[in-house]
């Protein structure tokens, strides 16, 4: 029963102060990002809030930066796995059939003990 009491007056109480608050809200300041694709994110942070240097893009994800002209670096990983790939093929062509006759081999020696 007090506990109730309770509640219910502190709700009554924060009304008006929520009001208040909702009133002078804090100074917001807006910063724009450009990632390497072109894409503008402009995400408000409070004034006495640290700017980062560099903001997910809302878009593609990428990471972006406030100088529209030097974009930081998306993560390159695709030439490395192109290659990777590239190196796969042609060995398979190759060596694909060796490695398969040892593997063959090596059954083979397994089953005869
Ligand atoms: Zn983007």
């Amino acid at each position: 029963m007090v506990g109730g009491n309770a509640i219910r007056g502190s709700r009554v109480g924060a009304g008006p102060m929520g009001e208040a608050e909702r009133g002078d809200s804090a100074p917001r300041r807006r910063v724009t990002y450009y990632c390497e694709h072109g894409h503008e994110s402009s995400p408000s942070f409070a004034a006495e809030a640290v700017i980062p240097e560099s903001w997910d893009c809302i878009r593609c994800g990428l990471p972006a930066s406030q100088d529209p002209d030097h974009p930081p670096a998306a993560p390159r990983t695709e030439p490395y796995k192109t290659h990777l790939a590239y190196v796969k093929e042609r060995r398979s062509d190759e060596d694909g059939a060796a490695i398969l006759e040892e593997a063959l081999q090596a059954l083979r020696k397994r089953r005869s003990l």
